[in-house]
């Protein structure tokens, strides 16, 4: 499987109009605070509220005519992604999800007609499901990250962000099984050879960074996390975003959940923006003093916002949060402005 710049390009032809171009826009306030300038990239402003719809879209529209359905594993917004794009294409579409996955983003995924199939405790155990339904059913699996149509769609991000502004330095991208990183990684040093790409990614569980340091892709186990867009594993078949995420990537940082809880705290009363915790670990990482100082702006993707109401709530309000076997404090904002 190789990817180039061509794919990327051609798949924003495909995906225009649907999976929209989005605004990036300055974090004034977060910017003053942390003195850098930020910028987000809103993904929460696509249809389904978050960029998978990118890759999804990308790959669904290119399956051939015979294709009978489509079924995916997902942590809650690749499965939206593809829900939407095979209503658009009047295919039945499965999307296999484990227990972690919370019901805001089950319910959404039904609301688009999607099937749904709810297994085990891990990304492993959905993607084994997805699998099955292949074999069985004669279903086509779109991966979340390890397709090179998925991650060319992902890409366009990459794109965009450097036609809105050519002099940003340094990406901080949201880290999970790589097809977003991979992607933008591509398109931005394709474009600007001189610009970073960091994946960010929670402490717990984080598949990628620790099959880059084994050298191959490993399984790792998975914790519930603020963060829950990013858990799950790559895959021990790993393709394609393992290798590009291992080439591409300048730096992987982790971040806590106190520290994704006070970012998210941070986006919400600075900016009155409402993301879920996978995308403030950029913002995470910068509040942390986790990343080397840049002269040069930095933008970071707020990549959805399909989160479970009553978990913002308790975080906005400084309530105790209960993660699994995790415990987590609650925490009141004050803005240092
Ligand atoms: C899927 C997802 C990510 C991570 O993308 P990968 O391609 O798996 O690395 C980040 N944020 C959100 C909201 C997601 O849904």
């Amino acid at each position: 499987m190789t990817l180039t710049l061509a794919e990327i390009l051609m798949a924003r032809g495909t995906i225009k109009g649907v999976a929209d171009a989005t605004p990036l826009v300055p974090a004034t306030a977060i910017s003053r605070i942390l003195g850098t300038e930020l910028l987000l990239k809103l993904e929460i402003c696509q249809p389904i509220g978050a960029f998978k719809l990118r890759g999804a879209y990308n790959a669904v529209t290119s399956l051939p005519d015979g294709a009978i359905g489509v079924t995916c594993c997902s942590t809650g917004n690749h499965g939206r992604g593809v829900a939407f794009a095979a209503r658009q294409r009047g295919l039945r579409a499965v999307v296999c999800m484990s227990e972690l996955v919370p019901q805001a983003k089950i319910d959404g995924i039904r609301a688009l007609g999607a099937e749904i199939s709810i297994t085990g405790k891990s990304q492993d155990a959905a993607l084994a499901e997805s699998l099955r339904l292949c074999r069985d059913e004669g279903l086509t699996e779109i991966s979340p990250f390890d397709d090179p149509r998925v991650i060319a769609g992902q890409g366009t991000i990459g794109l965009e962000i450097l036609e809105q502004r050519p002099d940003v330095g340094t990406l901080l991208v949201p880290l999970s099984g790589g097809g977003l990183a991979g992607g933008v990684a591509l398109a931005a040093k394709a474009i600007n050879p001189a610009i970073k790409v960091i994946g960010i990614s929670m402490d717990r569980g984080a598949a990628m960074v620790a099959s880059i340091k084994a050298g191959h892709p490993i399984e790792v186990k998975e914790y519930a996390s603020l963060a829950d867009s990013l858990g799950g594993g790559i895959g021990l078949q790993n393709k394609l975003s393992f290798q590009l995420c291992r080439d591409l990537l300048d730096d992987i940082i982790l971040v806590t959940e106190e520290e994704i809880r006070d970012a998210m705290q941070m986006l919400f009363f600075e900016e009155r923006i409402v993301a879920e915790g996978a995308c403030v670990v950029g913002i995470a990482a910068l509040k942390a003093g986790k990343l080397p100082p840049s002269t040069k702006p930095m933008a970071t993707i707020l990549t959805g916002r399909n989160l479970d109401m009553q978990i913002f709530t308790q975080i906005m309000t400084g309530q105790d949060i209960t993660l699994g076997d995790m415990h987590l404090k609650g925490r009141q904002y004050t803005s240092p402005l």
